[in-house]
């Protein structure tokens, strides 16, 4: 490929939106553009990168056993009001209707058309296990898009394996787990951890592969005594213990502006454990109905102690819900609650679901909200001054916990999460997926989900592979193997033995950018560090003075210079070395 036709140009300053230090460093290298918050333009160099990936995970996923297939980006909505997810995944799912007005969604994922494509294909214990995966673009509309590190629209990877039993579904962990591990090696994105995802401390969990890095909004909790790793939103913990004191009477107290829980502990002179905060949250209801059939839909309160934050993923459990809103003002209002002034003293409705951290509900004497502007309770005690519906554990692990299993203090670290495995028992049921078993009996297919996304990779793999020059991507995802430059092109015998040396190149089956443009070094060589191909050649004046053609590796600042009859046989042994760094 000739730079002086390569479609995108370098960019001397990165784009106002980039966020992080690799989407940066790829808008400025003309990997990518941004198009709106969350969704992206592959330029030709990000195309390349992103189909090495690609082809990478291809193979290991062919390797234990996956077929490719593909399946549609958009979907029938009723499909997944069938299997309930309609409601379960929430406002990132975008629906929309065709023109003879059927419900259409822009998938997600794709558990959905994988049982309904299992139906149709696998109906004897033969076909089993059955493993299929495909990469499809996928679009979620998050609230909150970090840049390429958390898109809204990117291509993902996702495989569906339907096994007889738990211990087939192990085993699909098992490969998913060592392809994904291969797969990242193989993007020099390792070591990973494993951290469990599932909230609980079930011996079966869903898991993430999870990358520590500061630039990631996701965390995990590990502790270093047992090993128990687990995603931060669902890491079980050891509570403190509660304080042991008689409860004393209910007071009510002004505590005009005191609207958070920092603003409120300083003007009470209490610490923040000592005091309840409570969260809103408006969804629907997995278990109860309404009138008309339809899920009910809650206002769901949850209270933990000042100190904690709420975790969404144990509250989604223990209340039972769908995907959680943020309520609106409006609605806690209509409850009898007033927010920043919230507390489940003296509020009652249908609606209202209470749900209460197991540590909260034994705490006594907390402050707490009075449901009127301006004022709090003090010395609150659960049983006696309110109730829940749920207690349980809702709180997200805080800094200094202890492991539950062991004692040993967590670690929290920030992260990316990079590929997930995942557990789905209930789509097959409730989409009716059978086959028939050996001994002629219907039976129920294990389904298993495992994903990985190639835009996140592809940001985090700028993130981690880059100096102050520019990109310095591994070789095996690199856009070009070689890049080459003629210094001084503008030079008719120059051009003329850089042109030679791009065709043997590329007759010899090499990747090669050929950087023919009429710049002056200095463009075309910072141009070569931003990119960041593993090998750069330079042919110039003064290489030619020196015998040949100068060459360098992009990871480290020694070149030397090949002759012409030298370069085949010292490109293979630079490929050879690039690529198993
Ligand atoms: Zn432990």
């Amino acid at each position: 490929m000739r730079m002086s036709r390569l479609f995108g140009e370098t960019l001397r300053r990165p784009p106002a939106e980039a966020g992080s230090a690799g989407q940066a460093l790829l808008a400025r290298a003309a990997y990518l553009r941004q198009h709106a918050p969350g969704v992206f333009s592959y330029l030709p160099l990000g195309l390349r990168t992103a189909d090495k990936i690609k082809r990478i995970i291809r193979q290991e996923i062919d390797a234990i056993g996956g077929q490719e297939v593909r399946m549609p980006l958009v979907q029938s909505a009723s499909l997944w009001d069938r299997s309930g997810r309609l409601r379960e995944v929430g406002d990132d799912l975008v629906q929309f209707r065709d023109r003879a007005g059927r419900k259409l969604v822009l998938g997600t994922s794709h558990e959905d058309i994988a049982v309904e494509l299992a139906r149709s294909e696998i109906h004897s214990h033969r076909q089993r296990p059955a493993l299929f995966y495909h990469f499809q673009t996928v679009f979620r509309d998050e609230p909150r898009t970090s840049g390429i590190l958390r898109a809204r629209e990117f291509e993902m990877l996702a495989s569906y394996s339907f096994d007889r039993d738990e211990a087939g579904l192990e085993i699909q962990f098992e490969k998913h787990r060592t392809a994904f591990r291969r797969v990242l090696r193989r993007l020099e994105l390792d070591p990973v951890l494993a951290a469990r995802a599932g909230v609980g401390l079930a011996e079966a969990s869903d898991e993430e592969l999870f990358f520590p890095t500061d630039v990631g909004d996701d965390s995990v909790a590990t502790c270093d005594a047992c090993g128990h790793t687990a995603s931060r939103k669902v890491a079980a913990f050891k509570k403190p213990e509660p304080e042991r004191e008689p409860q004393r009477p209910l007071e009510k107290v002004a505590t005009p502006d005191a609207d958070t829980i920092a603003a409120l502990a300083a003007f009470l002179q209490v610490p923040t454990e000592r005091t309840a905060k409570v969260v809103f949250f408006s969804a629907a209801s997995r278990g109860a109905r309404a009138a008309d059939g339809a899920p009910r839909e809650l206002l769901v309160m949850a209270l933990v102690r000042g100190d904690m934050e709420v975790s969404e993923a144990k509250l989604r459990l223990a209340a039972n819900a769908c995907a959680l809103r943020p309520a609106e003002a409006a609605a806690i209002r209509r409850i009898g609650a007033e927010p920043g002034f919230a507390s489940p003293i003296g509020v009652a409705h249908e609606d209202l679901l209470v749900v209460v951290d197991d540590l909260a509900a034994a705490t006594p004497n907390l402050v707490c909200g009075a449901n009127e502007p301006g004022y709090h309770y003090r010395n609150v005690n659960y049983g006696r001054d309110y109730g829940a519906d749920v207690v349980a554990d809702i709180a997200a692990v805080p800094a200094g916990a202890s492991c539950l299993r062991c004692g040993a203090p967590l670690r929290l670290a920030a992260g990316i999460e990079l590929a997930s495995l995942h557990r789905f028992g209930s789509a097959a049921q409730a989409l009716g997926l059978a086959y028939q078993d050996a001994d002629g009996s219907l039976r129920q297919p294990v389904l298993g989900a495992f994903g990985m996304g190639l835009g996140r990779t592809l940001g985090l793999i700028a993130e981690v592979h880059h100096d102050d020059a520019g990109l310095r991507l591994p070789a095996s995802v690199a856009p070009f193997q070689v890049h080459l430059v003629a210094i001084g092109a503008a030079d008719a015998d120059i051009l003329e033995r850089a042109e030679a040396l791009y065709y043997s190149l590329s007759a010899a089956g090499l990747e090669v950018l050929y950087d023919d443009r009429d710049a002056s070094p200095g463009v075309k060589l910072n141009d070569a560090d931003l990119i960041g191909i593993p090998l750069r050649l330079a042919l110039g004046k003064r290489s030619l003075e020196q015998g040949g053609v100068e060459l360098k590796r992009r990871s480290g600042p020694e070149r030397w210079t090949v002759s012409a009859a030298d370069l085949p046989s010292a490109l293979t042994a630079e490929l050879e070395q690039v690529e198993s760094a």
